[in-house]
């Protein structure tokens, strides 16, 4: 029961709702109430699920959705009068539905905000009159029968054809779908999708691959609205092309945000049992105004509750009993913990054949230079340190701007090594070329001996860079927590994540624990349960080295991380830094503070007009008159 109150087991709500909306099915014989139930209660619920893990998710607003719908529902229906079982009436309008869906899906992945709202709305069209030709054709020109019969479901003995037995078969079916659909708010692959709907570059730089999130999650959808067709179509017994209109797409938006966008269960619940009450209203009591009640009633609940109903429930002492994604994550992550101890989050991977490897083992290593000194049991040995990063004669140019013209330098592993320059100098620019969201116009960059020049972002974070970017890049969307397990990739394939195996859910449970400790270890752990956009300016710069430090990456970039803070947080910075290289980590930092470079650094490099003036450990560096020149002019004696 404490499980239950603190929300980390949710099954038994699941029973709940489920019981609760197979209720009409016990009270009334109404053809009329259960046709509503059918067609806005149950085949919206699924269409809103996948409508939601598309626009909630990703952020990617379709207004074609009714064309899949109803090229699925023809699919289906084609096949059902063919006298062929349900299951496959089902089965061809989903694939009917992926096949729209793939087509619709590739604009996507270029095209975003009005454009592809338009785009999808164009193609929402283009299907509804596509359909209503085929039948046109099929029965010779001049015919206008566009009606299709198509059979109810048989389930072995029992054939649906009453409006009550459907009525439960749909509610059956549109429960699981609503579950998996909340599974993939509730998982990596979800949080991946809301990172790209954040910021794509951001979430290339974390390992996401944007056209597999955006298409994953428009088939999704499209296989979703397929199920919702093949419903559709076996309802109702004369299937015609005047049953889908291209407004239709947009109600189910609305209907999406009514419910609440991107809320996991009451989007498309209370979007579909929203639906349910404002049609039926419509029809009864407002027969020539119902399209204005809708849009009156749409507006007020924007107006009122801008995250829908969903929202407005959260507003309530229901939020205590049924916490959200955010809540419920610091909650398992607290008990994870208390079971057993996570590791530590900012422990370095292996890095190969290096030092830190050999430290790693057990064995004492000592630094020197370019060795490390390891006792071993065998006697001293000295092992050099190898080359973690190289970047070779790097050229990047903007317009007629050369950032960077031809710049050389070795990260070895297990060093802070900082680039130092001017503002303008080009250190950003060789960020975002090593790892790869800025595309070098020649030159090369190496990890651990593995060229990467060709890979895009997303490859290269596999690989093993991370990074933190100069003006902040969270995830504004999501909580603290969230953003933290942004980092730390999930075993699991997809599909394991959409159907929420104990293996997926364990490893949830774990990664928040993790991700928690990093949090709490950095003074964040008490907003966990926050939005990022919460956080002051410092707190956010540590946020966004946690989560790239929680990938465990081979190098870790870090943009200016002192920029803009106060000295107590520059001193909480510098302490997680060296907390990070203690761990074992690899740092190349872009900094300016003389002070903390010199606390920091292993190895400056000093970059001019996106030339490399000067290189050397950070006294030295300092003193060099080529660096004091660009600092404080010709001629000044030092830095400050
Ligand atoms: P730093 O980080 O050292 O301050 P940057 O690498 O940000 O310097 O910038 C180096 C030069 O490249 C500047 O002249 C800047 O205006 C230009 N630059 C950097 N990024 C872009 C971009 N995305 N588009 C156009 N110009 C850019
Ligand atoms: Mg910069």
């Amino acid at each position: 029961m404490t499980d239950l109150v603190a929300g980390t087991r949710r099954w038994p709500y699941g029973i709940a709702l489920l019981a609760v909306a197979l209720v009409p099915a016990l009270l009334t014989d109404n053809p009329y109430y259960l046709r509503l139930g059918i067609q806005y209660g149950a085949i919206y619920a699924i269409v809103l699920a996948g409508l939601n893990v598309l626009i909630g998710g990703t952020g990617q607003v379709s207004l074609g959705h009714v064309g899949i719908f109803a090229t699925a529902a023809y699919a289906g229906a084609y096949v059902g009068a063919a006298g062929l079982p349900w299951i496959l009436t089902a089965v061809a309008a989903v694939t009917a539905a992926l096949a729209v869906g793939l087509v619709i899906g590739f604009p996507a992945l270029r095209l975003r905000g009005a454009y592809l709202a338009l785009t999808t709305l164009a193609f929402g069209l283009l299907a509804i009159q596509l359909i209503s030709a085929i039948p046109r054709v099929l029965a010779g020109a001049g015919a206008t029968a566009t009606v299709v019969d198509v059979p109810r479901p048989v389930l072995g003995p029992i054939v649906l054809t009453g409006n009550r037995g459907y009525y439960v078969f749909c509610i059956l079916l549109a429960a699981p779908m609503v579950a998996l659909a909340r599974n993939v708010f509730w998982s990596q692959s979800g949080r991946q999708l809301q990172a790209v709907r954040d910021h794509e570059g951001a979430a290339s730089t974390l390992g996401i691959s944007i056209v597999p999130a955006k298409l994953g999650a428009f088939l999704f959808s499209a296989a979703l609205a397929g199920l919702a067709g093949a419903l559709y179509a076996s309802f109702d017994p004369l299937l015609s092309p005047d049953n889908f209109k291209a407004e239709d797409s947009i109600t189910f938006v609305i209907a999406l945000l009514v419910g609440g966008l991107a809320a996991p269960v009451a989007g498309p619940v209370l979007g579909a049992a929203g639906s349910i009450v404002l049609v039926y209203l419509g029809q009864t009591y407002f027969r020539s105004y119902q399209a204005l009640l809708t849009a009156l009633v749409f507006l007020a609940i924007l107006a009122f509750a801008p995250r829908g109903l969903g929202g407005l429930l959260r507003r309530t002492p229901l939020r205590r009993l049924l916490p959200g994604v955010g809540e419920t994550l610091v909650q398992s992550a607290a008990k994870a913990r208390a079971t057993d101890a996570p590791r530590s989050p900012i422990e370095a991977s292996d890095t190969g054949a290096d030092a830190t490897a050999v430290v790693a083992v057990g064995l004492s290593a000592r630094e020197n230079g370019d060795t490390t000194t390891v006792a071993h049991p065998a006697g001293t040995v000295l092992v050099e340190r190898a080359p973690l990063l190289e970047v070779q004669d790097l050229v990047k140019s903007y317009g007629g701007v050369r950032a960077i013209d031809g710049v050389d330098f070795l990260v070895k592993s297990g060093d802070i090594h900082v680039l130092m320059g001017p503002n303008g100098s080009g250190k950003s620019t060789c960020l975002d070329v090593i790892c790869g969201l800025a595309a070098a116009d020649s030159g090369r960059v190496f990890l651990c001996g593995n060229d990467l020049t060709s890979m895009p972002a997303h490859a290269r974070a596999r690989a093993g860079i991370a990074r933190t970017f100069q003006e902040i890049r969270l995830f504004p969307g999501m909580t603290v927590l969230e953003n933290a397990m942004l980092g730390n990739p999930s075993r699991y394939r997809a599909w394991r994540q959409l159907l929420r195996t104990r293996g997926v859910a364990a490893e949830e449970r774990e990664h928040a624990a993790e991700a928690l400790a990093l949090l709490e270890a950095w003074g964040l752990g008490e907003f966990a349960s926050r939005a990022a956009s919460d956080l002051s300016y410092g707190q956010r710069k540590m946020l966004e080295l946690a989560r790239a430090a929680s990938r465990r990456p081979r190098v870790l970039l870090v943009d200016e991380p002192s920029a803009g803070l106060n000295p107590r947080w520059v001193a909480s910075m510098v302490e997680a830094l060296q907390a990070l290289r203690a761990a074992g980590h690899t740092l190349l930092v872009v900094e300016h503070h003389q002070d903390v470079i010199a606390d920091l650094a292993d190895t400056v490099t000093v970059l001019d007009s996106g030339v490399v003036i000067a290189e050397g450990p950070p006294a030295a560096v300092q003193r060099d008159p080529r660096v004091v020149d660009v600092y404080l002019g010709p001629g000044a004696a030092r830095l400050p």
